[in-house]
């Protein structure tokens, strides 16, 4: 405990920060929060420990002001600790903690609108993402920079919906939500099995003990782990502590929430980037006051103030977008397990297809598995197999001969792959067709001259987007109108490659009679949209749905019996050492969205390498034995988990003054046993944004220390005012 007149060290929420002294005007704990002034400008931080500045006491300013809340000793450790692993500062860190502004602030008075429709003005796709995004967030009041920011439209879009009196604005402020009267009940409505008891009991008896440990729920899709999770949460969440549940947002479905409803009586509090600001402010101080003791987010809903957690879970642990990489690099299942390793609780890590990472933390008795063995209510595994496309050659399609274009176009369909499809629309049940490529075709290009689109600002080809009718940068999002002929030599462009929007184009020729659905990960489209899609799909509107892998997680469809893989091939050769895992897991995934109901299900898996080692593997349901495979490709290449990796993203907007950078950061190299510096190489996409990028592999052995090795080395050179130097630790992604 501070007293008043004590210097202490406070931390605030910046990269560059690592602490200043102020004098406190209250007293104060470690790690209660205050608001002090840093060049003139008030910032919320937390006191850190004891002041340690050598400056005369007259220039050490006081706190501005010292609050109430404070967060635990622990959560202190975890920021040290969390910034010893990923090499981001303290005050980095701390930003992800302290990321609502004006948290601590009444609530700001801003013009609110609420959404007025009206049948007689025209709904673009702008407008209708603008009435997505109310409906996504309870119809509430909203203020034009909330509207843009969840919608992902212009200001011009906002002002024409104010003006045509589709936005009207209110002066009802929206209320602060009383959170200290929610409570969630156990609705009792749930039995377990036998194999689901036997985990949730375990758990259970974690949670009561109290302390650290760690569980793999390992069970295949549909197996219910979802319920298992559900009667751990409850334990932890009827004996006070607080609970979070993670998953990766895509797994937020609509399903996912009238099932949570049902177990607990209530909807979830949901945490995840497409908040209004209110809704974020609400909730952060919901659970930083002990109000909130549950709460169903994503990644980022680990950094909320929790007070006294006795559980989390992270399901869909194998999932990529655990790993944050803008802001930061850090990997939020492993940060989750710290925290809980820190404070002392049990954590859960969910999955049908674990990571590597995890296995090894199985095999190593670090973890403990729990096997839910069998589909619940006895649906059958869906049979898996391959169509060889060398064999199988797809056929071509012409389209309706009223279409402007009707020269034959190459298919992606198999023979084989049509004609499951045509007995299955038959027999009145739904198929899935998966291309894990967004847009119409990946290249457009002049077969005459040669010419590519390629994106201005990065060194990656454009995209084809049919029902945006523009080419579209997957890297920055640029867009640019599709030439009429080659501007180059004046040629006929033509496309090369399937992305979902061309197979759905073939689907219509195929079987023009099929009602389909098109899902796609594009920003555009907004959960509700997607939503619409899902109910569409459960109420049998829809034969045959095509997606990316935004539909291959969550989704419980009964009546969905065939899912056809267009390209298993696709990731099969990737660069990096975790290629084949990630296709494994992904395919899997989709694979598991088939024959969940009574109808067993079928999937059919297109490749130009049917003896593949994954695709077999696949084929066979053996995950096991893949997975040991691949592990022991790993151990033998010191890859993680046998070995670690830290890689340095060096970035200019100059190539000169990278490749100058590089060279000075290569001379300071350090030289340490059992610790290897690669490159710098050149990065697989070297441009980004019109920014230059080169790339340094760090490796070392399990046990080596590798981020003093680093931090040591960042600090013997300057880095320029425009140069960028990002720290990925056990990175993900090699482009
Ligand atoms: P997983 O997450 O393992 O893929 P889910 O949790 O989605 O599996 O469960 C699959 C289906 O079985 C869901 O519809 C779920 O509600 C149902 N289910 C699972 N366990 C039970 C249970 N004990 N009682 C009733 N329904 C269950
Ligand atoms: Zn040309
Ligand atoms: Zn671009």
């Amino acid at each position: 405990m501070f007293k008043p007149g004590d210097v202490v060290k406070i931390l605030i929420p910046n990269v560059v920060n690592t602490g200043y002294d102020y004098r406190l005007t209250l007293a104060a704990d470690l790690g209660t929060f205050v608001r002090v002034s840093v060049m003139n400008r008030p910032y919320v931080g937390i006191v850190y420990g004891v002041g340690d500045s050598n400056l005369p006491p007259d220039k050490i300013k006081n706190t501005l002001e010292v609050f109430p809340e404070h967060l635990s000793i622990a959560d202190l450790q975890w920021i040290q600790r969390m910034s010893t692993w990923t090499l981001m500062t303290p005050g980095a860190v701390l930003r992800l903690i302290v990321n609502v502004p004006d948290a601590f602030s009444a609530p700001r008075m801003e013009q609110l609108y609420v959404y007025n429709p009206d049948d007689k003005i025209r709904m673009t796709d702008a407008r209708q993402s603008v009435a997505d995004a109310f409906a996504s967030n309870n119809n509430d009041a909203m203020s034009a920079s909330d509207i843009q920011n969840i919608s992902h439209v212009s200001a011009a879009v906002v002002r024409g919906m104010i003006s045509r009196g589709i936005l009207v604005p209110t002066t009802a402020r929206s209320v602060e939500t009383d959170f200290s009267q929610y409570q969630y009940r156990d609705m009792g409505n749930v039995t377990l099995n036998a194999e689901q008891s036997v985990a949730a009991a375990e758990i259970c008896t974690a949670v009561d003990k109290g302390g650290f440990s760690a569980f793999l729920l390992d069970g295949i899709t549909g197996s219910g782990k979802t319920q298992v999770y559900f009667d751990a949460a409850w334990r932890a969440y009827s004996r006070g502590a607080s609970v979070l549940l993670m998953m990766p947002e895509i797994a937020l479905t609509a399903q996912f929430m009238s099932r949570y409803e049902q177990r607990f009586g209530a909807a979830p509090i949901v945490w995840h980037s497409n908040l209004t600001a209110a809704r974020r402010r609400e909730i952060w101080r919901g659970v930083l006051h002990g109000d909130i003791r549950m709460v169903v987010g994503t990644r980022s809903a680990l950094f909320l103030p929790w007070q006294d957690l006795g559980l989390i879970v992270v399901d869909e642990e194998h999932d990529t977008s655990y790993k944050q990489e803008d802001m930061g690099n850090y990997h939020a299942r492993d940060m989750a397990v710290l925290r809980a390793k820190i404070a002392g609780f049990p954590i859960v890590l969910a999955s049908a297809t674990p990571s590597a990472e995890t296995l090894q933390n199985v095999a190593d008795g670090k973890y403990r598995r729990l096997k839910l063995t069998s589909r619940f209510g006895g649906a059958s595994l869906p049979k898996i197999e391959t169509i060889d496309l060398r064999e199988n050659r797809p056929q071509q399609y012409t389209l309706p001969s009223d279409a402007a274009d009707a020269a034959p176009r190459a298919g992606y369909l198999s023979p084989v792959l049509c004609e499951a499809v045509q007995e299955t629309l038959d027999a009145g049940h739904q198929v899935m067709l998966f291309i894990n490529r967004r847009g119409f075709a990946p290249i457009v290009q002049c077969k005459k001259c040669g010419w590519v689109a390629q994106c201005p600002d990065c060194s990656v080809g454009m995209t084809y987007h049919k029902h945006l009718g523009k080419l579209l940068c997957h890297m920055c999002g640029r867009t640019m109108a599709l030439p009429d002929k080659c501007p180059e030599c004046g040629d006929v462009i033509s496309y090369r490659g399937a992305g979902l929007e061309k197979i759905e184009e073939e689907v219509s020729v195929k079987f023009p009679s099929a009602r389909t659905a098109l899902v796609s990960s594009d920003t555009i489209m907004s959960r509700q949209a997607l939503e619409r899609i899902v109910h569409k799909m459960e109420n049998g509107e829809t034969d045959i749905v095509i997606g990316t892998q935004i539909l291959a997680k969550g989704h419980h469809f009964p009546n969905l019996t065939l899912v056809g893989v267009v390209d298993a091939d696709m990731g099969l050769f990737g660069t990096d050492f975790r290629a084949a895992e990630h296709t494994f897991q992904q395919l899997f995934q989709v694979a598991g969205r088939a024959g969940r109901g009574d109808a067993p299900g079928r999937v059919l898996l297109q490749t130009y390498q049917p003896t593949h080692p994954v695709l077999q593997a696949i084929c066979d349901g053996n995950r096991d034995a893949f997975m040991a495979a691949d592990m022991a490709g790993r151990r033998a290449a010191k890859m993680p988990p046998y070995g670690q990796l830290i890689a340095l993203i060096i970035e200019a907007n100059k190539e000169s003054t990278l490749k100058n950078f590089c060279a000075a950061l290569a001379a300071a190299a350090p030289k340490a046993t059992g610790v290897k510096i690669m490159g710098p190489i050149a990065a697989q996409i070297y441009q980004v944004r019109n920014w230059y990028r080169m790339r340094f592999l760090v490796a070392g052995d399990a046990r080596a220390m590798l981020q003093p090795v680093v931090s040591h080395w960042l600090g013997c050179v300057r880095v320029p005012a425009n140069v960028r130097v990002k720290i990925d630790v056990n990175p993900q992604n090699f482009m």
